[in-house]
């Protein structure tokens, strides 16, 4: 028995799974034409699982800024910040994600998945306890578990479960991290955030809200969950990603925290890894000063949502309990939802298949990430398209 032999059985679940048809797992952008379009399977298709909710990974702005540094700073750092030193360029990006929150500390990470494993395994180690959402993305997990901390998990967003916990902690909760997310990547669902605040505030514990899918979409300035819900002073860090909302790739974390820098001088997912290169700052910061400058993206974006939402729903399809930029449909069975999968891209639309393990409670998804940027049109062909393959596969 050798160490590769364990795949074979993942390869017979794959297979069985698939027979034949195009493979979810395999699928090749082959061209990109614009923020909702691809060549993908050989046909023009409606992108529609590519978290780009502002649509901003062709604005003239950031590509313009990307191009000017690439001439003028390469094409990599080639190292860590601590190594290398930082290029004048990360400093500008953190100090305009610190200014864009109103917040006196940022650190900027290599990716979103970074960020996560940065921060929360540097604040919580040995001796310390996280009490996270048991629905959290991989990157909490990982991070979570990097740092050494002892993890208790609390039922997908139920406050008295978290409060329960807490409470059983005794004098420890004081040296509880609470980890959440703004918006659930898989369902579209958000936390009860002002509530698990107030319980936090109670029992002394620290929190970490996870707006990867909330930049730039929730509260009235695009600062997430938290600006939303007027928790900007008692959440104690909020990290993020640039490779959503901002079109780009890399990550972050701020805090009103007075010893916050000092986590870039035990983070190792900060020290021991190259820092991003400098088209990618460059975008971003970019991209951040778009969204500054043009709440209207905010706007349309949910209208969109709104739309899409509505439609799905008046076909009859579960969805996730609240409108937002991401939208799934709980499809009975794998099968079933890799049918209408398929379904959806031979009518020219690509959204996420998600299936467990992947995915909460077991579900199977059809999982939307609407943009800014779609248009009417796209928005009636996907509507439409939705409702007759649920006549024809969900009756
Ligand atoms: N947190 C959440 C909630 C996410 O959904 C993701 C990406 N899917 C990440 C973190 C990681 O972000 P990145 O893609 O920048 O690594």
């Amino acid at each position: 028995m050798s160490l590769f032999d364990k795949f074979s059985t993942l390869q017979q679940t794959r297979q069985a799974l698939l027979q034949g048809g195009v493979s979810p797992f395999h699928l090749t952008v082959e061209k990109i034409l614009s923020p909702t379009e691809a060549i993908m399977n050989g046909c023009h298709t409606i992108l529609v699982g590519s978290n780009n909710y502002l649509g901003l990974t062709f604005h003239p702005e950031c590509i313009q800024a990307g191009r000017q540094a690439l001439e003028q700073e390469g094409t990599g750092t080639t190292g860590s910040r601590m190594a290398n030193g930082s290029f004048a360029a990360h400093g500008h990006l953190e100090q305009a994600i610190a200014d864009f929150y109103g917040l006196p500390h940022a650190i900027v990470f290599s990716t979103g998945y970074q960020a996560n494993l940065g921060i929360l395994s540097t604040l919580a180690g040995s001796g310390d306890i996280i009490l996270m959402d048991a629905d959290s993305h991989a990157s909490i997990y990982d991070g979570c578990r990097l740092g050494g901390a002892e993890i208790i998990r609390f039922k997908h967003n139920d406050v008295s479960d978290m409060e329960k916990r807490l409470r059983r902690l005794g004098d420890r909760s004081a040296r509880t991290l609470i980890v959440v997310e703004g918006i659930y990547s898989m369902l579209g669902d958000r936390a009860p955030l002002a509530d698990m605040v107030g319980v936090k505030k109670q029992y002394g514990a620290t929190m970490v809200v996870d707006e990867a899918h909330s930049l730039g979409i929730l509260g009235k300035n695009g600062r997430g969950l938290v600006e939303e819900v007027g928790a900007e002073q008692d959440v104690d860090c909020i990290v993020g990603t640039f490779s959503k909302s901002l079109g780009s790739t890399g990550g972050f974390a701020v805090s009103h925290h007075s010893l916050f820098d000092m986590i870039r001088y035990a983070s190792r997912p900060y020290i021991f890894t190259a820092s991003p290169c400098p088209s990618v700052v460059a975008t971003t910061t970019a991209a951040l000063r778009v969204v500054r400058q043009h709440p209207e993206l905010q706007r349309q974006l949910w209208d969109n949502a709104n739309r899409l939402y509505n439609g799905l729903k008046t076909s009859g399809y579960s969805l996730g309990a609240e409108v937002g930029p991401v939208i799934a449909a709980m499809i009975p069975t794998k099968e079933l939802a890799l049918a209408m999968w398929q379904g959806l891209l031979e009518n020219g639309i690509y959204v996420n298949l998600m299936i467990p393990p992947a995915t909460p409670n077991g579900e199977c998804l059809l999982r939307c990430s609407v943009s800014a940027a779609h248009t009417e049109k796209q928005l009636v062909h996907i509507d439409r398209t939705f409702q007759n393959l649920k006549e024809k596969f969900l009756p």
